[in-house]
């Protein structure tokens, strides 16, 4: 399948350019995408599932360095080569500084240039994406780790208080932990929080999102939750992960129970620290109940 490029540009003439060096290339073939104007232009670039995006400068009453911004703003990694009929240094800064992967001044562009641009941006947003998996990921899980968790968490509470889409913290922590890497080693814990790790990302939907921030200890944000069915949903957590003992090798199973507390943002907290603060004492409270239970934020 042919991957595609998109090109936002309000000049018609330069599509055609465009398209007609795109024929000329001699290695990997791609197909061209065309949108004429900021708008459009922003909403396919972020919807679109582009392998990358050539992007002019003057976009009407708009310009590219705007739009730039205002994907990346939104998430965008779609690698983004700059087209402009400006020579001028700054510019070329400006679009770098925004986020564009690469630079090409119109009227020196060759079929030959064009293509080593795009192969480039594509090789560069490959290892750009690479870098952002490993920063924010757990090694050992695959979860999200703890500086991704504490960057959503802010996003989300932010998102709470201006749309008032309540949404549900909920941290995770297993009983008697370090009795497992006592008595059987740390690759049997590591096995331990593994399997745990899958279970509670196999227990909760897509939209909600999972984390370990600390040794034996999980998070997980219940997106548009309200604090009832919060309570469902942390003690589905709890059955799943007590459910089946854990394999850990050697034949050796273990029983493994979490204990688990909640807290809804914004009704118990406003701001990442404290809703954090609240739903760690309503951990707390499970764990003197007797752990292997949820205790949720009042
Ligand atoms: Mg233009």
């Amino acid at each position: 399948m042919l991957r595609r490029i998109l090109l936002i540009d309000d000049d018609r003439l330069q599509f055609r350019l465009t398209h007609r060096m795109f024929d000329s290339f001699r290695g990997e073939r791609f197909e061209l995408e065309w949108s004429d104007n900021f708008e459009d232009g922003l909403a396919r670039l972020l919807k679109g599932n582009y392998t990358a995006c050539l992007l002019d400068y003057q976009l009407g009453p708009r310009d590219g360095l705007e739009l730039i911004s205002a994907a990346v703003a939104q998430g965008c990694h779609t690698p983004i080569v700059f087209l402009t009929a400006e020579t001028s240094a700054n510019v070329d800064t400006a679009a770098m500084n925004a986020g564009a992967l690469d630079y090409l001044v119109k009227g020196e562009i060759t079929p030959r240039s064009l293509e080593r641009s795009l192969r480039y941006a594509l090789k560069l947003g490959d290892t750009l994406g690479q870098l952002r998996q490993l920063a924010t990921t757990d090694q050992l899980t695959g979860l999200l780790n703890r500086r991704e968790f504490d960057r959503l968490l802010a996003e989300e509470v932010e998102r709470a208080l201006r749309f008032e889409h309540p949404f549900v913290l909920v941290l995770l922590d297993l009983d008697h932990f370090k009795d497992i890497n006592d008595q059987h080693g740390h690759p049997a814990g590591d096995a331990v929080l593994r399997t745990v790790a899958a279970r509670i990302t196999g227990a909760v939907r897509t939209i909600d999102r999972v984390a370990r921030i600390g040794g034996e200890e999980f998070a997980v944000l219940l997106m548009e939750t309200s604090l009832e069915e919060a309570a469902a949903a942390a003690q589905r957590l709890v059955e799943v992960v007590r459910g089946e003992p854990i394999s850990v090798g050697d034949g050796v199973r273990l029983p493994v129970t979490i204990s688990v507390g909640g807290a809804v943002a914004p009704t118990h907290a406003k701001e990442s620290a404290a809703l954090i603060q609240a739903a760690d004492n309503a951990l707390y409270a499970a764990k003197r109940a007797g752990r292997n239970r949820v205790a949720l934020a009042s």
